[in-house]
């Protein structure tokens, strides 16, 4: 797909929506296509803030007549390449966010993120499936499948999704349920960007009560020991627990609290629902692992979620790369003490296990998108991608996989698989039978590829190393891609 858009053709679209549209010339441009993720600049040729679903529909016609590439960004958390040309729609605009607490369903707008999700359910005492930080957009994760803390207890948050919204490439706004066009709205589950734009989401919330969560850092120098334990522990636990271990090296920078500041940890994060005195006994075993410095576990508030993991709520430049292991037998264990056990002078920032299994592991109706369900562990590195160290990191992660490939899964988990190098990399996250289904529901919806950002299928990309060599070689700030 080729852009052309002249200075006519851009009137026509402000004429044409509600929300505002930049150009590269105009002063809201930047901050319209600012990313979470500060190490990818989005470059489209134009930008539009849609305010409802009429205005997205509008947008994708225009885009439609003039053969224009559209990609979409909600709060740039998913911003692991770069987008290029188009037309970018921001959906961060579309907040609307109802809660039927008697059914213990939300419906959300395309730019609602989880804590505003978080905040209102827990008023009723419900909560929704949010991951590790309430910071991202709902729709964006749960398009990727959607990992949540409690996914042992409950699945993906995909499998509790009832209907999408969705402006396809002709324009259309369809309501998509499993028994109204039941084919796309298995692939909406897991199957990202893929096939138009998501305006808005109704799924089902949970009882948010007898929770107990946090985490317990170890000083770095126990990692072995608490790996050793993590790994006999973690597959013992009930499904009613979720559980991952980091290997944290935090920078030496205000907004870490002293104790931690500038140190190698080793951060458990746990999190159960369900009797709360079964649940601070479980924990015990990994409590006694080592001594550690700061324990933050107990009764946890629904609206607390990010008190567990504490990813970080400012935008960061990173680089991530993540994949899904089978098992972590004692080779993988002395591999990512290689890695990130003491001692270790590495760029990596965040070396992070997900415990899986449970409901994780089966999809509610028997039918899914979401590849690597079956594997033990999610794997996820993630770097402050600034110059010089930037530059090695390509070949840290490469090394890291390659240590650990004989254990890793054939799926990723799409939201969590980081930059993407090359086209069967952006399509690992599918196995072939869904790649398939995928790509066909692609060429009948989507026939001239307009959505052809991210993690998109059947798609020719740009090579992410090649642009990360090009910011070393011309000396660049804290940017990847230009
Ligand atoms: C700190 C951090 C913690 C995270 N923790 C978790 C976690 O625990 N579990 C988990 O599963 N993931 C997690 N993620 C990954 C996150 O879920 C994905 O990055 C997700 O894509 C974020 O969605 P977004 O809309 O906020 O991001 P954006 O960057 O705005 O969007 C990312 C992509 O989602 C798609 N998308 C977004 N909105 C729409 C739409 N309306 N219609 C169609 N496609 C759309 C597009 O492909 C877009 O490129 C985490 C990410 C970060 C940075």
């Amino acid at each position: 797909m080729q852009s052309h858009a002249s200075f006519s053709d851009v009137s026509e679209l402000q004429l044409s929506v509600r929300g505002p549209v930049f150009t590269p010339a105009d002063s809201g441009f930047a901050a319209e296509v600012a990313a979470f993720n500060l190490s990818t600049q989005h470059q489209p040729d134009l930008a539009f803030g849609a305010l409802d679903a009429e205005d997205v529909s509008a947008a994708v016609r225009w885009a439609a007549e003039r053969g224009m590439p559209v990609s979409v960004q909600s709060t740039g958390h998913g911003a692991t390449n770069a987008i290029e040309g188009g037309l970018l729609i921001s959906t961060r605009r579309m907040l609307e966010l109802s809660i039927d607490p008697l059914e213990k369903t939300a419906r959300v707008g395309a730019g609602v993120r989880w804590k505003a999700v978080v905040d209102l359910a827990g008023t009723f005492g419900l909560m929704g499936l949010c991951g590790s930080t309430t910071d991202v957009g709902v729709v964006g994760y749960t398009l990727g499948g959607g990992l949540p803390i409690l996914g042992r207890k409950y699945g993906f948050a995909s499998d509790h999704v009832i209907a999408f919204e969705i402006v396809t490439a002709d324009g259309v706004l369809r309501r998509v349920t499993k028994d109204e066009d039941s084919e796309l709205f298995f692939l909406l589950r897991g199957g990202k960007g893929n096939l138009g734009i998501v305006t808005a989401m109704e799924f089902h919330l949970f009882q948010g009560s007898d929770l107990y969560a946090g985490g317990i850092y170890f000083d770095g120098e126990h990692a072995p020991e608490v790996l050793q334990a993590f790994r006999g522990w973690a597959p013992s636990l009930p499904v009613e627990a979720s559980a991952s271990l980091a290997f944290l090296r935090l920078p030496d920078m205000e907004m870490v609290p002293p104790p931690l500041r500038g140190k190698f940890v080793i951060h458990l994060r746990y999190a159960y629902q369900g009797d709360l005195a079964t649940a601070a006994e479980l924990l015990e075993p990994m409590r006694r692992s080592a001594p550690f410095m700061m324990d933050a576990t107990g009764p946890l508030d629904a609206t607390a979620f990010d008190s567990i993991h504490q990813d970080p709520d400012q935008p960061v430049p990173v680089l991530e790369h993540g994949f899904l292991l089978d098992r972590l037998d004692e080779p993988e264990a002395d591999a990512l003490l290689r890695h990130f056990g003491p001692g270790v002078d590495s760029p990596v920032l965040l070396a992070e296990l997900r415990l899986l299994g449970g409901a994780l592991a089966k999809s509610s109706d028997g039918d899914d998108i979401v590849g690597g369900r079956d594997a033990a562990f999610s794997f996820f590195m993630g770097a402050i991608a600034v110059p010089p160290r930037v530059e090695m990191l390509p070949s840290v992660f490469n090394a890291v996989h390659e240590d650990l490939r004989p254990a890793a899964n054939a799926g990723t988990f799409v939201n969590l698989h980081g930059h993407f190098v090359d086209s069967e990399d952006r399509e690992r996250p599918w196995r072939a039978t869904a790649l398939d289904r995928l790509r066909k529901a692609k060429a009948e919806l989507d026939p001239h590829n307009m959505f052809s950002f991210g993690h998109v299928v059947g798609l020719p990309v740009i090579d992410q190393t090649v642009l990360l060599q090009d910011v070393v070689t011309a000396g660049g700030d804290a940017v990847l891609s230009s």
